[in-house]
């Protein structure tokens, strides 16, 4: 049961949330989501730092919460820098995890504090974070896409012919 993301349509692919591949792994299925924060090729990507600094934060939501700390396997960062894939335990579509992706997008836009395991012993680049603009990005995200999620923004659009 696998869902290949081969045959997306990049240049009419908008912002959202998609199911990017399905695998299935001994008894369960693992669904790997496309969060798709920047319209391919159509707008600036994100910087690196904020990219970074999404992983850390998301991946701390999504471990230290009471429902789908054991359905998360994975949170990180596409090299293309649009978005974010996220694998979760379970058959999943992207309506099941519209609601808890916007709560991951609301906490990470209200975050203050440090920046969880942003420190030379538990990363790979400890300085190259940024905070600020990962909020105002996480917020733009939040009110201009999950908040109005709508089927265009949670099925690919697939290359004709
Ligand atoms: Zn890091």
């Amino acid at each position: 049961m696998d869902v290949t993301s081969f045959g997306i349509d990049h240049n009419r692919l908008l912002r959202g949330i998609y199911v990017s591949r399905k695998d299935t792994v001994g008894d369960g299925v693992l669904t790997t989501f496309d969060v798709r924060m920047k319209e391919p090729n159509r707008e600036m990507v994100m910087d690196t730092s904020v990219m970074h600094t999404i992983e850390h934060l998301m991946a701390t939501f999504f471990r230290g919460h009471d429902q789908w700390a054991d359905k998360t396997i994975y949170v990180g960062p596409m090299g293309c820098r649009t978005g974010m894939y996220v694998i979760f335990k379970g058959d999943l579509e992207s309506k099941d995890v519209a609601p808890i992706m916007a709560d991951a997008y609301r906490y990470m836009a209200e975050f203050t504090g440090e920046i969880p395991a942003a420190k030379a012993e538990m990363c790979g680049n400890y300085l190259d974070h940024n905070l600020e603009i990962t909020k105002i990005e996480c917020r733009k995200f939040l009110e201009e896409v999950l908040e109005q999620i709508k089927e265009e923004n949670m099925v690919y659009p697939r290359q004709q012919g």
